[in-house]
């Protein structure tokens, strides 16, 4: 497919990147801070609210073009893990989140007011296996009381909303295996300190990702999402727009690594003659070009079939592992393109090389996608 009407876009946001070159990624890396700035301006430009309908005031843009925005900030060198939780958290909202809620968030999250960027559902017992987490909310009158503890949740100290993954229900009383968990949009604002405590994890790479603590924290009965006990099937089709966006991200990293490696190839003279005049440097650039765009195609038909609202739970998990596993081949041949110099600070490799390694580990792993596959594509017994 070509994609002639989001090249503005594409545009407009590369050059909305370009204020953002390798010397603000390389500072903010080293000093471990978030990159204020940054979100500030995708905000003002209206990228972040790119999934909120019009009517709230959002750019009611398609996933596609949710994608190639996240894409395009990779591909300039920048770091969209930042942000991109905005963006991904919004289908939960849009699908089963009440008018009253759309109303009373989504144009204040357009406006750049309140920020939406934290996720909680990994918890430190629980792992990959959710359905056995142990966070709980409980029903007391017109509140719920949560109590438990999260960890990875990703911007939190950035973030006043976090959609949070809780049991409702005792898993031994719940009607089904997957039922008895509930999605809550809780405002942090007025919990953190009082009973909400983030902990810092200072990670291999600047991901400002952290660790919750819930302790009687007291929110509106109004914060649930959709029916009480159904939030597992909900997280399930946000999961699926967060595989598709962050595959996007790791088809940009691919790109400029790719596109590092044949610029350096080409200049860099050894021998008497380009490195890249070698088919041994050129072959791994070319393999790293062809899987990069074989994953960029599953990609598009993932967003297109989340867009059109059809099943895309195989294509987005395929799209996440086939776009993971190109844009970390791409950074160890960008790594290797550039021999010793891959290795300095100022080229900026080696910090895109720890950014992009997160994805196959999250936000799910290369084991979990394949066991997906291996049951729901291919029929094969349940595997845990
Ligand atoms: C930097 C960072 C940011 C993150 N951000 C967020 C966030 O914002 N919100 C959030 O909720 N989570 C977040 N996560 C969590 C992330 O989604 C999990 O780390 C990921 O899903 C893997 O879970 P785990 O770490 O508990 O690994 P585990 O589940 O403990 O698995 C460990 C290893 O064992 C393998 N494994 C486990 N079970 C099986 C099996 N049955 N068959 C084969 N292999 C198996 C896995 O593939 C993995 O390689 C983040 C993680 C990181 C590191």
């Amino acid at each position: 497919m070509i994609e002639t009407d989001l090249a503005p876009i594409r545009e407009s946001v590369r050059a909305l990147c370009a204020n953002f070159p390798g010397t603000y990624w390389r500072k903010l890396d080293r000093e471990r801070t978030y990159p204020e700035e940054f979100v500030a301006a995708l905000t003002k430009a209206g990228f972040l609210a790119a999934l909120i309908p019009e009517e709230y005031g959002g750019s009611g843009l398609t996933m596609r073009a949710a994608a190639a925005i996240m894409e395009e900030i990779q591909a300039s060198g920048c770091n969209g893990a930042a942000c991109h939780a905005q963006m991904y958290t919004m289908g939960t909202i849009l699908r089963h989140g009440s008018a009253e809620q759309k109303a009373r968030y989504l144009p204040a999250i357009a406006r750049g007011e309140l920020r939406l960027q934290a996720f909680g559902v990994t918890e430190p017992t629980s792992g990959t296996d959710t359905l056995s987490l142990r966070t709980t909310a409980l029903r007391d009158g017109d509140s719920y009381v949560v109590n438990g503890q999260k960890i990875w949740t990703s911007r939190a100290e950035h973030s006043d909303l976090m959609l949070l993954l809780a049991r409702t229900t005792p898993r031994e009383q719940a009607k089904s295996r997957t039922a008895g968990l509930s999605v809550f949009l809780i405002d942090m604002r007025a919990f953190k300190g009082k009973g909400l405590t983030i902990r810092p994890i200072r990670t291999m790479m600047n991901h400002a990702t952290t660790e919750v603590f819930l302790e009687n924290v007291r929110i509106p009965a109004d914060s649930l999402i959709g029916t009480e006990g159904d939030g597992f099937r909900y997280i399930l089709s946000g999961m699926n727009a967060e595989r598709i966006l962050i595959a996007a991200e790791c088809i940009g990293d691919a790109k400029w690594f790719i596109d590092k490696a044949a610029a350096y190839a080409r200049e860099r003279v050894v021998f008497g003659r380009p490195i890249g005049q070698n088919q041994g440097v050129q072959f791994p650039i070319a393999r790293a070009y062809i899987n990069m765009r074989a994953a960029e195609l599953m990609v598009q038909e993932a967003a297109a079939l989340y867009e059109a609202a059809k099943e895309c739970g195989a294509e987005a998990n395929m799209a996440k592992h086939l776009a993971a596993e190109a844009s970390w081949a791409a950074a160890d041949m960008c790594l290797q393109t550039h021999g010793g110099f891959g290795f300095a600070e100022e080229f900026d490799i080696e910090r895109k090389f720890r950014e992009t390694r997160l994805y196959t580990v999250a936000p799910i792993s290369t084991n979990l996608v394949l066991s997906y596959i291996a049951e729901h594509v291919l029929g094969l017994p349940r595997s845990y």
